[in-house]
């Protein structure tokens, strides 16, 4: 459960308006395949760690031209020649019971007659639940509530969504806190964020941010290259509209002194610096914070963000760590 909790972390916030969750397979105390749910329409966690785990048994199956989630269904459940029948599944979420846009993965999990299914989360959705019961039917051993507390950190964001609306802090920082003089992180915390802006309802950002560093603010790293609304959160309207983030195609920019604007968006990514940030601090959900540990400091751990708890961190490479507040209390 440890191995997709992992997994699914790096993922977070990507698979908007699914959650993250992440699957591993295990066969004779042997793990298979540790995957991820890693975008909304595409196959889920349990499918891709199936798929792997199949592969290792049968690597050259047809299987592995097979990319399209329906396809995959149908593929194993009708060529698992009993295969999965002394194999374990650990899935951070409650396996989907419902047909989306991809198939129910209960109902794989029921056809391909697997052994053991771990469940870390009960999925509370009404739409998406069920396959806990369904798999219980079917005289699969189920067992629920592993690592509960860790599959549950993973769900927050999906869950404030769920409830209409979430938002939260994106700061990139040195190890001794500084934040200005240029690009911080490496390329790889720039393209996770371009991707996470694809997936996004609107950017805030600040007036001060917006003069002083004359952003662009789109997606030109990602794959999709959607950019996202931006609200400007200023007092004053008397912007250089050659500032580039004014010029980006299908985007709509407001400036206001109100963050009304919020209000009506599911899902919000607020970018800036310490000031924003206070003065913002008591409508954040949530905080994603890049840390560069290029330059060694002595002052690491004195970054403290009040009313704010770590949830989860990990290493993007060498050098960038993300980590994952969540306000204390929520
Ligand atoms: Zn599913």
């Amino acid at each position: 459960m440890k191995l997709a909790i992992k997994e699914a972390w790096k993922y977070q916030l990507l698979t908007y308006p699914n959650p993250a969750v992440g699957a591993t397979v295990v066969q004779n105390n042997q793990v298979l395949s540790v995957e991820a749910h890693k975008v909304s329409g595409s196959s889920h966690a349990e499918v891709l760690a199936l798929k792997e785990a199949f592969l290792i048994k049968y690597p050259s199956s047809d299987l592995k031209n097979i990319n399209d989630s329906k396809e995959i269904h149908e593929y194993l459940s009708q060529n698992h020649n009993g295969f999965f029948q002394d194999c374990e599944i650990y899935v951070t979420l409650e396996p989907c019971n419902h047909i989306g846009k991809t198939p129910a993965c209960a109902m794989l999990l029921e056809s391909i007659k697997i052994q053991k299914v771990y469940i870390g989360t009960i999925d509370p959705n009404e739409n998406a639940s069920g396959g806990y019961e369904r798999l219980k039917n079917a005289k699969i051993d189920v067992e629920v509530d592993i690592c509960k507390n860790d599959t549950d950190k993973l769900l927050y964001p999906f869950f404030k969504y769920q409830s209409g609306h979430f938002n939260f802090f994106k700061i990139a920082m040195r190890e001794d806190k500084s934040i200005t003089g240029g690009y911080i992180t490496t390329q790889d915390s720039l393209n996770l964020v371009h991707n996470i802006r694809t997936k996004i309802d609107l950017m805030v950002i600040g007036g001060n941010t917006v003069r002083t560093d004359r952003p662009t603010l789109d997606s030109r790293f990602s794959i999709l290259k959607k950019s996202s609304d931006i609200l400007i959160y200023s007092s004053k309207n008397n912007f250089d509209k050659t500032i580039p983030l004014f010029k980006v195609p299908n985007r709509k920019v407001t400036i206001s002194s109100s963050l009304d604007l919020i209000k009506n968006k599911h899902f919000v990514m607020i970018e800036g610096g310490y000031n924003l940030l206070s003065e913002l601090i008591n409508k954040i959900d949530y905080m994603m914070i890049f840390i560069s540990h290029k330059i060694k400091s002595e002052k690491i751990n004195s970054t403290k963000f009040i009313g704010f708890k770590k949830e989860y961190s990990y290493y993007l490479n060498e050098y960038d760590e993300v980590v994952f507040l969540k306000k204390i209390n929520d």
